[in-house]
């Protein structure tokens, strides 16, 4: 059994899911289960329409409501053909009176709550899991389609939740496993879940990586297929930095850190579930399926390289807490972390001198409120359009030189914060976010011209 799982893009049009058909297609006989994302831009777009109908603004929540149904009316038009569209219509239509009601619901009480939020989002997978469906259908593959939310079943964390692992992997089993056995390919909704009590719940924006990762384990894989719209784990993004190069192979290790730090090609909690069964990942173009992707494997192989990738993430925020008062005292920096918990703030990168701390946040709009709960302690100050680079190799640490070789080639860029060593596998750096492709591009030129061929395409 195998786990295929295509991304927004892979799903963007009817051109992209036919696609898809022919790629499972090709694998039936190795009794895949497919996850589909949202199509491409849904999940924001319905996250905007959520937005305005919480501040009240009905018209136009509804209004994006109707591009939206024209969009999958068309997709589903364009795939099914007249016939088996005019059945199927019926169950399309049925989604988005439920959506349009629940617009109207949330813009008269004028208030978008997490869960509400959620509700919304998880319209983008049930509607594309359910196009998807239908076609396998209507190409004559066996296929039935699995409501996510019957067998992910999360804690109450709205717009990040948790899974509950143990009643999460005992449902999908005896869910999937009779579809299996009676060789019918399984259609799920990545990302989405629901609590015990069958509320509706999400597992974090980038999240589909994540459900094909608990399908995977909870039915121990053979193997893990992430479908997305580039070649593979790249040595940066290749929409960056057009020389970005194929990685054939890399380690769960330092595809996490490139995850976690901006390479959204892969979401970071992918790779554990994964890890802790041993499945291998591997990243697929399916836009190009003959190519053999990214393998990402337990342990990656030698690599004459120094770096592996170099992965950015913008739309960062640099707090800075100076408590001259406080000299860092005993308790300081516990004060400091509880407010950024409190305000459910997750911190990225963290440097310290004796009097003063700065740490990064992704942009967003709590942290005025964190900036003043912080102003009780100690002085305040928070800048943003800042972005992290992250350099990812092997065994960093024990190699004499690094910094130098790196900020060598940056001697006349403004650097802001810098963290090495934390872990073995990464170099990272925070600098102005108009810095990011010049700073990329040089970096990629001294670092990535001359490959290993064993390691890189
Ligand atoms: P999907 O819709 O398939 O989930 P995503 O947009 O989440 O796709 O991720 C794919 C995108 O990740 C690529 O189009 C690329 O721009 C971006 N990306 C960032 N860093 C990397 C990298 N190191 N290698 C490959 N892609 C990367
Ligand atoms: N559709 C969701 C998002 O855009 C989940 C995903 O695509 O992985 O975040
Ligand atoms: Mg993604």
């Amino acid at each position: 059994m195998i786990v295929m799982k295509f991304g927004g893009t892979s799903v963007a049009d009817s051109q992209a899911i036919s696609r898809v058909v022919s790629i499972v297609r090709d694998r039936l006989d190795q009794d895949p289960i497919v996850v589909v994302s949202a199509m491409a831009k849904v999940t924001d777009q319905l996250l905007t329409m959520a937005r305005a109908a919480g501040s009240g603004d009905r018209k136009t929540a509804l209004r994006l409501s109707r591009a939206l149904r024209e969009r999958h009316y068309n997709t589903a038009g364009e795939l099914l053909g007249t016939a088996l569209f005019t059945q199927f219509h019926n169950d399309l239509g049925i989604e988005f009176e439920t959506l349009d009601e629940l617009l109207r619901g949330i813009s008269a009480v004028g208030e978008l709550t997490p869960r509400t939020s959620d509700y919304v989002a998880a319209f983008g997978e049930t509607l594309s899991s359910r196009i998807v469906a239908a076609t396998m259908s209507a190409h004559g593959i066996a296929a039935q389609l699995v409501d996510s939310r019957e067998c992910i079943v999360t804690d109450s964390t709205h717009t990040r939740a948790a899974p509950l692992f143990e009643e999460t992997n005992d449902r999908l089993r005896s869910r999937l496993q009779p579809l299996l056995d009676a060789h019918i390919l399984p259609v799920m909704g990545g990302f989405i879940g629901a609590t015990k009590a069958g509320i509706t719940t999400t597992i974090g924006r980038g999240g589909s990586d994540f459900s094909a990762a608990i399908v995977g384990a909870a039915l121990g894989a053979q193997r893990i297929e992430i479908w997305t719209d580039v070649d593979g784990m790249m040595t940066t993004d290749p929409n960056l930095c057009s020389d970005a190069r194929r990685i054939k192979v890399i380690s769960f290790d330092e595809a996490a850190e490139l995850a976690y730090f901006g390479a959204k090609v892969l979401h970071p909690a992918t790779v554990l579930p994964a890890i802790h069964n041993n499945i291998p990942v591997q990243v697929l173009n399916s836009h190009n399926p003959d190519c053999e992707g990214t393998q990402i494997a337990a342990r990656a192989p030698h690599c004459r390289n120094l770096f592996k990738a170099i992965a950015v993430k913008k739309r960062i925020t640099i707090v800075d807490v100076a408590a001259p008062r406080m000299l860092l005292a005993h308790g300081f920096l516990k004060a400091i972390f509880e407010a950024f918990d409190r305000h459910r703030v997750p911190v990225d990168v963290v440097s310290t001198s004796e009097v003063s701390v700065s740490l990064t946040v992704d942009s967003n709009e709590s942290i005025p409120a964190l900036a003043a709960d912080l102003a009780k302690l100690a002085d305040v100050k928070y800048e943003g359009r800042k972005a992290i680079v992250c350099l990812v190799g092997e065994n960093l640490r024990e190699i004499p030189g690094i910094p130098a070789r790196v900020f060598g080639e940056l001697s006349d860029v403004k650097i802001r914060m810098i963290s090495q060593g934390a872990s073995e596998i990464n170099l990272t750096f925070v600098i102005e976010e108009d810095a990011v492709p010049e700073v990329v591009r040089r970096l990629h030129k001294v670092f990535f011209s001359d490959l290993d061929p064993e390691v890189f395409a």
